[in-house]
C-alpha cells in the first residue's frame, strides 16, 4: 500500500504535512473516528483525501454546498485522482453515470450532499459498497450552537451506527467549545480522536481605521493592493453594497455586487467570475460566504461592522487560504455600534439579546483594542497568548502613550458646560471654536469652553473623546442622539485624582506611510523576480482558460512563487516544486518547462 507521504509527494507534489494532517491520517488508516478543528487554509482536505486514495473503496465525503463539491472534485481530477460528486445540480443521465461509477468500484471519493445521502434509495445502495470511510465536513453545520446550522444534517447521525466498522471524521473551522461537544454528540462518534491546530491565521494582517471617510478609505486601500488582486468587501445592507459597487465601477475596478436580494442566477455568475479570476472584487453581505473555495483572496474589507467575531473571523479567513501575504482591513464606525444595537434591541427572546449583546460588545472591545489584535482574537476563542503577532497595525504602529488628563478635563468639562445634551461633532466644534450656525444657534461661543482646543484637529479630538468612552469616563446615549454624557467616574478626572495615559491620535499620515511597502504576492519575491512571476501566471491563465477551469487548480499562485524561486528545467527538478505531482507534472510540465528555460537564455 502506497504510504500518506509518498502519497502527499507524488499525488499532491508537495513535500511535508502541515501541523496535524499526518496525526489525523494515521488515525483514519487505523480505523479510528477523528474530529478536526483547524482554521481555514489549515489543510483539513487532504485529511480524508489521502485516507480515501490510500483505503481501498469509495470514501463517502458530505458536504453541504455544491460550489464547494464541484471544486474540490475538479481540484482533484487535475491530480488525476478519480472522484466525483453526486448531487441535486446533475441530471438523471449524470446521476446515472455517478452510481454506475461507484458500483463498479471506480471511485476514490464521492462527494455527496447531505439531501442525497439519506434517501432511502441512496442509502441502501451504500451498504452494499465497499466503503472506505464517511468524511463529513463542515460538521459544524450539524449543531444548533453553531452559526451555520442544517436540519439536514441532523440525520447523519444516524449513519454511524449502521457502518460500525468504517471510520468517520468530522470536519470544521469554526466551533466553540459547546458546537464541538454538540457535533461530537450529533455525529455519534466512537471514541473520537481529536485533532486541533491553532486557529491562528499568521499570514493575514488586521487592521482597524476609524471609519471616517469611508469610500475615500476604501480606495486608499484598494491602492495599495496589487492591480490583479482578488478581494472580497463585505457591507451590511444590501443598498450600501450596490453604492460600494457602483462607486468602484466608477472608479474603474473590476468588481460586482452581491446579494440575497438578487436572483439565483446573477449570483451565480458573480460566484464564477469571481473564481475565474474575472471579477476581482465582489461587493457582499454576509450572503456571500461558504462557496469561496478560492484560495488566492488577497484581502477582505468590512465595510462596517460585524455582529460578533465569530463572523468577523470567518469572513476574514476567506483571505489566504493558500498561505500567501494577505489583509484585512475593518472600518470602525460609532454609527454602526448604534445600528447594531437597535437590531439586539428589537430581539423577543432575552437570553438572546443577552448573548448577542455580549457577543457586538466583544467586537466593540476588538475594534477598540490598543493591543496585538490577534491576540485580542485568539484570546476570544480560548487560544491564550500575551505575544504581540508583528503583522496587525497595532503591532505594526503602535500607539505612542501620552499625560492625556489635560486634554480629558478640556473634554469633560466642556461636555459638562453644554448640559450633557450634544454629541461628539458639536462638542468637537465648541473646542476648536468653530463659528457655524448651529453654535450660534445654541450660543455656544460664550460658554468658557469655547474654542479651548485649538491645539489638536478635529479627528485628533474624536480620538481621544472616543478613547474616553472606552476608559468610561464618557457614554454616548444611543437611546437619546447619541449625546455625550459624563459617568461617575469623571469626577476622579476633573479633580485630577487620576493621572491619564492616552494614545496619541494617529494622524492620517501616519497611515498613509504604513501602506507604500508592497503587498500580496508580489512581496514574496524580489523585484528581479516578478517579470519571470507575471510570464508564469499568463501561461497559467491561457492554460486555465483553454481547460475551462479556474486559474488556481492549474497551479496555485504558492506553486507559482515556488517555481520563480527554484527555477526548475528539467521533469525531476519541477517535481520539487511545491504543489507539481506526477499528473500536473505530464499535464503540464512541458510548457512550464518550456518558459522557464526560455526566460533562463
Ligand atoms: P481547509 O479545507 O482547511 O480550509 P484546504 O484543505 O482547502 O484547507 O487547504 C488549503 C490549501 O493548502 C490548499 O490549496 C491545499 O492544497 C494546500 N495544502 C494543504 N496541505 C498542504 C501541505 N501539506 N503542503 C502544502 N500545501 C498544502
Ligand atoms: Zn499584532
Amino acid at each position: 500500500m502506497n504510504s500518506a507521504l509518498n502519497i502527499l509527494q507524488t499525488v499532491f507534489g508537495y513535500t511535508s504535512f502541515r501541523p496535524q494532517q499526518e496525526e489525523v491520517i494515521a488515525d483514519v488508516m487505523a480505523g479510528k473516528d477523528c474530529f478536526v478543528l483547524m482554521p481555514t487554509g489549515g489543510g483539513k482536505s487532504l485529511c480524508y483525501q489521502i485516507p480515501a486514495i490510500a483505503i481501498p473503496g469509495t470514501a463517502i465525503i458530505v458536504s453541504p454546498l455544491i460550489s464547494l463539491m464541484q471544486d474540490q472534485v475538479t481540484a482533484l481530477k487535475a491530480n488525476g485522482i478519480k472522484a466525483a460528486y453526486y448531487n441535486s445540480s446533475l441530471d438523471d443521465t449524470q446521476a446515472h453515470h455517478v452510481l454506475m461509477d461507484l458500483h463498479s468500484g471506480e471511485l476514490d471519493l464521492l462527494y455527496v450532499s447531505p439531501e442525497r445521502l439519506l434517501t432511502e434509495h441512496f442509502f441502501n445502495q451504500l451498504t452494499n459498497l465497499r466503503i472506505a470511510l464517511f468524511a463529513i465536513d463542515e460538521a459544524h453545520c450539524v449543531s444548533q450552537w453553531g452559526h451555520d446550522f442544517r436540519p439536514e444534517y441532523t440525520k447523519i447521525g444516524a449513519l454511524r451506527a449502521s457502518f460500525p466498522h468504517i471510520p468517520f471524521i468530522a470536519l470544521t473551522a469554526t466551533a466553540g467549545p459547546a458546537t464541538q461537544q454538540d457535533i461530537l454528540h450529533q455525529l455519534q462518534l466512537q471514541n473520537p480522536q481529536l485533532h486541533q491546530t491553532s486557529f491562528d491565521r499568521p499570514n493575514i494582517r488586521y487592521s482597524v481605521k476609524d471609519k471616517r471617510q469611508p469610500q475615500k478609505q476604501l480606495l486608499d486601500f484598494l491602492q495599495t493592493q496589487e492591480s490583479s488582486a482578488s478581494g472580497v468587501i463585505y457591507a451590511n445592507s444590501r443598498k450600501k453594497v450596490e453604492e460600494i459597487a457602483e462607486f468602484l465601477k466608477t472608479e474603474d475596478f473590476s468588481v460586482a455586487a452581491y446579494h440575497a436580494g438578487l436572483p439565483a442566477e446573477l449570483r451565480h455568475k458573480v460566484h464564477h467570475q469571481f473564481i475565474r479570476d474575472e471579477v476581482q472584487i465582489v461587493v457582499a453581505t454576509i450572503a456571500f460566504g461558504m462557496g469561496i473555495d478560492k484560495p488566492n483572496v488577497r484581502f477582505v474589507v468590512h465595510y462596517d461592522l460585524p455582529k460578533n467575531i465569530e463572523g468577523y473571523y470567518q469572513e476574514t479567513g476567506r483571505a489566504g487560504r493558500d498561505g500567501l501575504n494577505s489583509e484585512a482591513l475593518l472600518l470602525f464606525g460609532a454609527q454602526d455600534i448604534a445600528t447594531n444595537r437597535f437590531f439586539i434591541e428589537q430581539m423577543q427572546n432575552q437570553e438572546q439579546q443577552r448573548i448577542e449583546s455580549f457577543k457586538l460588545q466583544s467586537m466593540i472591545s476588538f475594534a477598540e483594542a490598543q493591543t496585538c489584535r490577534r491576540s485580542v482574537l485568539l484570546n476570544y476563542f480560548g487560544e491564550h497568548t500575551q505575544q504581540s503577532c508583528g503583522n496587525c497595525d497595532i503591532c505594526l504602529n503602535p500607539p505612542k502613550w501620552f499625560d492625556g488628563t489635560e486634554a480629558a478635563q478640556k473634554i469633560l468639562s466642556c461636555v459638562y458646560r453644554m448640559n450633557q445634551s450634544f454629541g461628539i461633532k458639536q462638542v468637537i466644534d465648541v473646542l476648536r471654536g468653530a463659528n457655524n450656525e448651529k453654535i450660534r444657534q445654541h450660543n455656544h461661543q460664550s460658554l468658557t469652553t469655547y474654542g479651548i482646543g485649538k491645539e489638536y484637529s478635529a479627528t485628533e479630538w474624536q480620538s481621544l473623546i472616543k478613547q474616553l468612552i472606552h476608559l468610561g469616563y464618557l457614554f454616548q446615549d444611543i437611546q437619546n442622539h447619541s449625546v455625550l454624557k459624563l459617568t461617575a467616574a469623571a469626577k476622579t478626572v476633573f479633580k485630577g485624582e487620576v493621572n491619564l495615559q492616552l494614545a496619541l491620535p494617529k494622524g492620517e499620515l501616519a497611515a498613509k506611510g504604513q501602506t507604500r511597502s508592497r503587498k500580496g504576492v508580489r512581496s514574496e519575491l524580489l523585484d528581479s523576480e516578478q517579470e519571470l512571476f507575471e510570464a508564469l501566471r499568463q501561461l497559467r491563465k491561457e492554460i486555465a482558460d483553454s481547460e475551462d477551469i479556474p486559474a488556481y487548480q492549474v497551479f496555485g499562485d504558492a506553486t507559482l512563487v515556488d517555481m520563480v524561486k527554484k527555477q526548475p528545467t528539467t521533469d525531476g527538478e519541477l517535481l520539487q516544486v511545491s504543489g507539481v505531482g506526477e499528473v500536473k507534472l505530464t499535464r503540464y510540465g512541458f510548457e512550464f518547462l518550456n518558459l522557464l528555460r526560455e526566460q533562463k537564455n
